[in-house]
């Protein structure tokens, strides 16, 4: 069992059979040390992958992918959540829905910190249906910049994330925590 799992355990409670909520040390209260390890972990297991850059998008990835951009000592580019249509030339934009919220935005990210030479690391807090994940992989296609894997702290393995990323060609998908289950309010691991 490691370090994730073992928190987990102690501070998540089961909203509902879809959804996990982690907010005392996550998401909305964060716990720095948790994260730290987090950063490590990732920058461990993509240390030989050359990363350029780490992408995630606001707002819970942010926490994870800073620390492990800090680990790999590159740059984190965060896309942006947008309501209304950004029109600049600037910016390359793509819709996705939000599992959690139930609703569609705009993610946006500025044209100027892509670059056709960078290699991205994808880090999120969850992989649920994989659409935000997805929604990165379109903004990062605009370009001729390559994408050495995704860091997913819980990946809910009942939800297609998984399965989604596959079929658009994304294979290298490390998840520090795999959950099988929320069914009866019990959480249960692979
Ligand atoms: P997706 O369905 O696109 O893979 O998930 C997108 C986002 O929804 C994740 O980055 C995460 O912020 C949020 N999310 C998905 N499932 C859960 C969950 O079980 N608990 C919490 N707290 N957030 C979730």
């Amino acid at each position: 069992m490691n370090f994730l799992q073992e928190e987990i355990i102690k501070k998540a409670r089961v909203l509902n059979e879809d959804v996990l909520k982690v907010d005392s040390f996550l998401n909305h209260q964060v716990d720095p040390s948790i994260m730290s390890k987090i950063g490590k972990s990732f920058a461990e297991h993509f240390k030989d992958k050359a990363i350029t850059k780490v992408i995630t998008v606001e707002t819970s990835g942010i926490y994870p992918a800073l620390f492990t951009a800090q680990e790999l000592g590159v740059p984190l580019l965060v896309c942006k959540k947008s309501n209304s249509f950004v029109l600049s030339q600037d910016y390359y934009c793509t819709d996705v829905f939000s599992f959690t919220h139930g609703n569609l935005y705009h993610m946006i990210a500025s044209k100027k910190y892509i670059s056709d030479d960078d290699n991205f690391l994808i880090i999120d807090d969850f992989l649920a249906t994989g659409e935000a994940t997805k929604g990165i992989v379109t903004i990062i296609e605009h370009t001729n910049a390559k994408i050495a894997g995704v860091g997913i702290c819980i990946e809910k393995t009942f939800q297609n994330g998984r399965k989604e990323l596959n079929k658009i060609g994304m294979k290298n998908i490390y998840s520090l925590v795999k959950i099988k289950s929320l069914n009866n309010n019990t959480l249960t691991f692979e």
